[in-house]
């Protein structure tokens, strides 16, 4: 077994941490849903895990089969690839364009209508062109990036399907948009970053398409391969487990057994002395 430097945490410490959190999520998860959403912390096995940023941390599995390589980590509520995990760091570089790999489920979301007055930062004239004035419905696509990661992109109206592919401008209004933004970058070099510029630059060769073929990857920053792990053990350790399950359901002995037979033999005696009393009484139907 692999032994990683440094020490695991103090597991009373993780269980009280586990059992907050649980404690919290029965507060906004409704009852029926609890076996499905709530994990079930006498199943939990603990793991420490290399990352190749150098940091070890520990993760949580359910049962102890598989080892933390194998098992799907999420970042936010998207699946991973197996073998990655988020470690956050604050000097992690800022997301990259990735292509869109493949297009998956679909879901509609409708906004209201804006409201009449902008917001403190957004300039009034600004506002009056963004503004919708009436509530609107978009369709998001959840999407694959070439990277494995998830994330989402807008449709361009409510029918588009991937299959339709994109939509493109019309190739003058293109030139017309490139002219525009050399000229806008010259005049304020800081406009956009160099990723963005380049981006800019891929749509407009590519005939300003929508949807757009590419999207930022926030995952990509945050993500970090599994080295090494570690076998730490049950977050409850077993023998208590199989303590208060003996505890729980005592098995019975024969001499008690034998007690509740006879105690129940004498009860349906005395039901059914009652029941020839009642089919000899006056109340006897027909
Ligand atoms: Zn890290
Ligand atoms: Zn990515």
């Amino acid at each position: 077994m692999q032994r990683l430097p440094g020490k695991a945490r103090s597991r009373q410490e993780v269980l009280r941490e586990c059992e907050a959190e649980v404690a919290k999520m029965r507060g906004y998860i409704p009852r029926v849903l609890w076996d499905f959403l709530i994990p079930d912390l006498s199943r939990a096995f603990r793991w420490r895990v290399q990352l190749d940023c150098g940091c070890t941390t520990e993760v949580l599995t359910r049962e102890d089969g598989t080892p933390p390589h194998e098992a799907q980590w999420k970042d936010h509520r998207s699946p991973l690839p197996p073998g990655q995990m988020t470690c956050h760091h604050d000097d992690s570089p800022p997301p990259p364009y990735r292509v869109i790999a493949e297009w998956g489920d679909r879901r509609e979301v409708t906004f209201p209508a804006d409201p009449i007055e902008p917001s403190d930062d957004t300039d009034p004239r600004v506002w009056s062109v963004l503004r919708r004035d009436e509530p609107h419905t978009s369709a998001f696509w959840e999407v694959t990036l070439a990277c494995g990661h998830v994330e989402e992109a807008i449709a361009p109206s409510l029918d588009w399907v991937p299959a339709s592919g994109p939509r493109r401008a019309a190739p003058e209004r293109v030139q017309q948009m490139s002219a525009e933004f050399e000229d806008a970058w010259r005049a304020n070099p800081e406009l956009q970053t160099e990723r963005d510029r380049e981006h800019t630059r891929r749509m407009l060769a590519d005939g300003w398409p929508a949807p757009e073929p590419e999207r930022l990857c926030y995952s990509c920053p945050r993500v970090r391969m599994i080295l090494a792990y570690e076998r730490v053990g049950w977050l409850v350790p077993r023998q208590r487990q199989s303590r208060k399950a003996t505890s729980t359901t005592p098995t019975p002995s024969r001499s008690a057994l034998e007690r509740r037979l006879r105690k129940a033999e004498s009860e349906a005696e005395r039901l059914r002395a009652e029941l020839d009393r009642i089919d000899q009484g006056p109340l006897r139907p027909d």
